[in-house]
């Protein structure tokens, strides 16, 4: 069975979760955005071997810890490709945010793209291609839980007035890829607390904007 750890992490306070196998104790992570040793410090204690490291997005509150991450954990850097343009505009905007001291992130190990499928075990992720919050953003999707990052949250979505951003395809992607999982599936969002898919579907405000 998997299982879900997350912990809250950098500047803006975004989820970095930890996604297991308690039985073979494999797993990946999903977004680092600063506080590395809190990360792996949750990998430590799950006592889990972690293989990939992936980003919902490349904003930078969600990229913030990777290279730490990746070298102490020695694990894989994924992400979208359509996002990695803006992992140096990530860096500027973390320097105004936390100083001079940030360095650039590096470049992924490989590309998260729609249909690619994550192994933890026995068990396989579904990674969707889900824009408009970020041309790159992504959601990962298990049997019952989804990752979303910044293109869904508890009673609202992700704004897409930034760089890259795109109302119309944030709206598509909710509609035609998000909202085709059922209810009773538990939302995992790039920040603040979990959800259903039921529970947005029905409570959300945006999202009943983009059905009429
Ligand atoms: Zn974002
Ligand atoms: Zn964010």
């Amino acid at each position: 069975m998997l299982r879900v750890e997350k912990v809250i992490v950098g500047p803006l306070s975004s989820n970095s979760y930890l996604v297991y196998d308690s039985d073979v104790r494999e797993g990946i992570i999903i977004d680092a955005g600063g506080d590395g040793d809190k990360i792996v410090a949750l990998v430590d204690n799950a006592g889990v071997r972690v293989g990939y490291l992936c980003a919902t997005h490349a904003h930078f509150d969600h990229i913030l810890a990777v290279d730490y991450v990746r070298d102490v954990l020695g694990c894989k850097f994924l992400m979208h490709k359509d996002d990695v343009w803006l992992l140096e505009v990530a860096a500027k905007s973390a320097r105004k945010y936390i100083g001079d001291d940030v360095p650039n992130i590096s470049e992924p190990d490989g590309y998260l793209y729609d249909g690619y499928m994550l192994e933890i075990g026995q068990h396989l992720l579904r990674v969707l291609h889900t824009p408009g919050h970020t041309p790159g953003s992504v959601s990962i999707v298990g049997d019952g839980f989804v990752f979303t990052g910044d293109t869904l949250f508890a009673g609202t979505v992700g704004r897409t007035d930034f760089p890259g951003g795109n109302a119309e395809q944030l709206a598509d992607s909710l509609s035609k890829k998000l909202m085709s999982l059922p209810d009773y599936y538990v939302v995992y969002p790039g920040h603040g607390r979990p959800t259903t898919i039921g529970a947005e579907r029905r409570g959300n405000p945006f999202i009943n904007l983009t059905k009429r």
